[in-house]
């Protein structure tokens, strides 16, 4: 197999059927629909759908169906999880602190407080390893006092993940801030504005 043809293997590109209805991915992995529109994307973990544009005109642009509305589907963090979260964040401000968080097949939660050295600026961590049928769905780190954005190391952390990322800031004051978001290798949509 050549570089080319393992890149089409890996992302398949397919036109959107004007007569047929499309069929949802069901293995993990992603691939692009040429929409009338334009390019969107197709994700499916087994804790994520997904179906986004990702470059797309006002008008019609091609002689392809149509797709009708984005889709995303995404589980929701209990709320226990995060409570434990912010205390310890709060423990740990001003440094920055963090915790992966998987997922099982069966919707099970771990939470891994990974190796991790944290100061008011930065947070270093090794990547925590999934076991057999785990995914990486949540990585949360805190900004110590300063409040929650996602800063450009944060994203080059988030670079080639999918997953949700949020941050917890301004935890010496009275109501901590939060950002949240979905990053996939072509979007990231934002999950809390
Ligand atoms: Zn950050």
């Amino acid at each position: 197999m050549n570089k080319d043809q393992f890149i089409q293997k890996l992302y398949p590109t397919l036109p959107v059927s004007v007569i047929a209805p499309m069929e949802r991915l069901n293995t993990p992995g992603s691939r692009y629909w040429i929409a009338n529109d334009g390019l969107w994307v197709e994700t499916y973990r087994p804790w994520l759908y997904l179906l986004q544009p990702v470059s797309v005109a006002n008008k019609g642009t091609t002689p392809f169906g149509v797709i009708p509305a984005p889709v995303l589907e995404l589980p929701k963090l209990p709320r226990a999880v995060l409570t434990e979260f912010v205390e310890r964040a709060i423990d740990a401000c001003p440094n920055e602190i963090g915790c992966w968080i998987f997922l099982d097949t069966e919707g099970r939660h771990r939470l891994v407080w990974h190796d991790q050295v944290g100061t008011p600026d930065l947070l270093h961590y090794t990547r925590p390893t999934p076991n057999p049928g785990e995914s990486l769905v949540w990585d949360i780190h805190s900004h110590g006092k300063e409040p929650a954005y996602f800063s450009s190391i944060d994203d080059a952390d988030d670079f080639g993940d999918t997953k949700i990322s949020m941050v917890i800031g301004s935890l010496n004051e009275a109501e901590y801030t939060l950002a949240a978001r979905l990053t996939s290798r072509e979007i990231t949509i934002t999950l809390n504005s």
